[in-house]
């Protein structure tokens, strides 16, 4: 399922060997002033899977948090050195500590660093993690400045407007150098089974993007079209309930504002923090 990464990482694997080699026959015996450093797989072909924090005990529910984007990948821009990169990770950190603070449930992150992560590899730490439930954190750009607000995504193979659509394809490109192409995987895998999880994995989704709706309203600033469909790699998983949040726009002088601002940030994780909450628990109680 994932040849594409795979054979991105052994390309990267090589390459890193081959620089190594260079940089120590050119060296003569001097140790280098730098250190370089790639994601190499562990022994198992997979990179390796980040730490889970939060209460003891198996448990208790968990929730993966992506920070989109990242490494040699900025994402969107905004004015100045804004990069989306960068707004997604403090994001993504501020929503782990609010989740940590209420101790309801357990939390991981995709990246707390400034790395690249393969599309596929984020949705499949949630999946190796044994996940209940995958939120990507994104910030979104548009050519207009008036556009604004947070905007919740939840999967579609059919896009629910033009926005949607092109805001997939932005997102999505971030993986064209491995050729992941959610048609591709999804044609072939086209059992009745697989279509059934696949409707279920899509109701939760929207349960969960209408929590989000119903804590964050009034508090945050959303879009006049807060909910939306499209076809985003990072949330194909067939059996894990995922949305990806556009927190608001970069593009936006107040939202940009916003997003640069701690005490905003720390607003808005705890609204998300508990419109996870909420959809973890009832999970929970839910027979099967
Ligand atoms: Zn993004």
């Amino acid at each position: 399922m994932i040849n594409g990464s795979n054979s991105m990482r052994r390309t990267l694997a090589a390459a890193a060997m081959l620089f190594l080699a260079q940089c120590s026959a050119g060296s003569s015996g001097r140790v280098p002033g730098y250190v370089v450093r790639v994601p190499l797989p562990d022994a198992g072909g997979e990179i390796g899977l980040p730490a889970i924090e939060g209460p003891a005990g198996a448990g208790r529910p968990l929730v993966v948090v992506d920070a989109g984007h990242g490494g040699h990948d900025p994402g969107a821009s905004g004015a100045g050195r804004l990069r989306e990169k960068n707004v997604t990770l403090a994001l993504a950190l501020a929503l782990r500590d609010a989740l940590l603070k209420d101790g309801r449930v357990r939390v991981a992150l995709t990246r707390s660093d400034d790395r690249f992560l393969v599309l596929e590899e984020r949705s499949g730490i949630a999946r190796r993690l044994g996940a209940d439930l995958f939120v990507s954190i994104h910030a979104d750009a548009a050519e207009s400045p008036e556009a604004s607000g947070a905007t919740v995504y939840t999967l579609s193979n059919r896009a629910s407007d033009k926005v949607a659509a092109d805001l997939a394809s932005r997102e999505n490109r971030a993986d064209l150098i491995n050729g992941v192409s959610l048609e591709e995987k999804t044609d072939s895998v086209s059992t009745i089974l697989v279509d059934l999880s696949r409707r279920e994995t899509a109701r939760e989704s929207q349960v969960f993007s209408n929590l989000v709706l119903r804590e964050a309203s009034g508090s945050l600033p959303f879009h006049d079209e807060p909910q939306r469909q499209a076809a985003f790699v990072v949330l194909k998983s067939l059996d894990l309930p995922s949305a990806l949040v556009e927190a608001g726009y970069i593009s936006n002088s107040q939202d940009a504002r916003n997003l640069t601002d701690p005490a905003w940030r720390a607003r808005f994780a705890a609204r998300l923090a508990s419109a996870i909450e909420i959809f973890l628990a009832r999970r929970d109680v839910s027979p099967g």
